[in-house]
Parts: structure tokens; sequence; C-alpha cells
């Protein structure tokens, strides 16, 4: 078996699992984009990648990416950045990505804006919560959601798409089924007192994507699920 069959046989159970959250949510499995996390593979796998057909991929690092983006038919994948976002790094972002999960600040947000327009593109953007208050952790607090949100919506060369957590790690996904609630209903809570429409729910990683479907993830971000070593190859791909 090659790497690329290997591999969309992990991307053919995930999306079984994401049917059934979905069916026990009462959803429907096409409103949930699987987010193929790269950041672990080599840059020549990104050949092995394209032929599993998954279109969607996250990289939460700009020098991890580069590599990849230079590979052959990277162009026809959709890039989405979903790690901490340098100001240094918002240029190039810019250009090769479609989609920012992880916007924190009006001023992180204001410079992706300037940067599109300069461009003449448009960045999907998602606000990143901190849900879980972890210190370590980016993203806003939830009381500060509101002012970011509203900036973002009268930048022009961003499309505001929703909001994104990252779950506390837990051995039990059910112990984090709390902080994918309380995304949601942070984000029903700012679509009524903005008016501004939030479709997107950036939610669930590998341990913990069932919860999170099952509140209403519409992005999902998994990486060592669908990406493990080949059996007998080493643990480390890259
Ligand atoms: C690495 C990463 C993921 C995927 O994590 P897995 O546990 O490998 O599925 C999702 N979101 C972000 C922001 C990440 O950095």
């Amino acid at each position: 078996m090659d790497r690329a069959m290997w591999w969309t046989a992990q991307i053919a159970q995930v999306r079984d699992e994401i049917k059934g959250a979905c069916r026990r949510a009462g959803r429907a499995a096409d409103e949930v984009r699987l987010v193929g996390v790269t950041k672990t593979l080599a840059p020549e796998a990104v050949v092995d990648l394209i032929r599993t057909g998954l279109r969607d991929v996250g990289e939460n690092r700009w020098q991890q990416a580069r590599p990849k983006l230079a590979q052959p038919g990277a162009d026809t994948l959709t890039w989405h950045f979903i790690g901490h976002l340098q100001s240094n790094k918002v240029r190039p972002v810019v250009r090769h990505f479609d989609w920012i999960h992880s916007v924190d600040s009006e001023a992180l947000g204001r410079l992706i804006s300037d940067e599109a327009v300069r461009q003449e593109r448009t960045i999907h953007v998602l606000v990143q919560v901190n849900i879980a208050r972890e210190p370590q952790k980016s993203g806003v607090a939830p009381e500060q959601t509101r002012p970011l949100l509203e900036t973002l919506a009268a930048c022009p060369g961003l499309r505001l798409e929703g909001l994104m957590t990252m779950a506390p790690a837990a051995s039990n996904p059910e112990d984090v089924r709390w902080v994918f609630r309380a995304l949601r209903e942070l984000r029903d809570e700012m679509e009524r007192q903005t008016g501004i429409p939030l479709p997107e729910l950036s939610m669930g990683m590998s341990g913990d994507f069932v919860p999170a479907v099952e509140e209403g993830a519409t992005m999902v971000r998994i990486g060592r699920r669908l990406f493990p070593p080949m059996p007998g190859e080493d643990d480390v791909v890259s």
C-alpha cells in the first residue's frame, strides 16, 4: 500500500465518524469541512496529499508551510492558516492562504486587511477565542470578542466568517464538550448583539472532533488522525 492510499483510508474513517456525529446532532454531514493539518508532514508529502482528494489543508507556522506551498499542485489546495500569526509574516500568508483562523487582535486584523487590499485579495477570517482561559494559549477572552468582531467586520480586505477555539488537552473528549458548547453559545450571542452573521465554527482536533461536531463545528482541524505514519514507518515523518 502506498502512502496516499493509507491516508485516504484514514480520511474515509474520520469522515465516517463526522457523519455519525452529524446524524446524532440532526445535522447534514456536508455542513462540516474537514481541514487536514499537515504541519508534521515533509514538503514532498504534498504530492501524495493531493492524490487523497482532500482539498482543505491547515498549517500553523509560515516557516513550515513555505516549502509545501512550492510543491507542484499546491495551488490547487485551499490553505488555512491556523496558528499564531506574527505581523512580519502577514504578507506571505495573505498571498498564499485563503483562510486565517487565528485572528486575536484588532492590530493583526487591520494588518491582514491592509495587505489583502494591496494584493487585491479577500481573506476569510475567524476570531480565535480562548474559551478555557488557558494562559499559554492565544485567543481573546470571551468578553473581548464583540469589539474585535465589530472592527473586523468593517475591514475591507476581510470576510469575517465566525469563531475558532482550541480545547484544552483531555484524555476523555467529553471533558471538553463544554468548550465547544460555549463557543457556539458565544457565537449565537454575538450574532444577536451585533447583527453580524457568523456562520463558521472552527473547533475540534484529532482527539475531540466528535463532541465538537455534535456541538455545531462547521470546520474541524485534524492532523494526527488523518496522517499517521505508515505501518513500519518511523513515528516522525518529517
Ligand atoms: C496541530 C493543530 C491541530 C491538529 O491537531 P491534531 O491533534 O494533530 O489533530 C489543530 N489546530 C491547531 C491550531 C493546531 O496547531
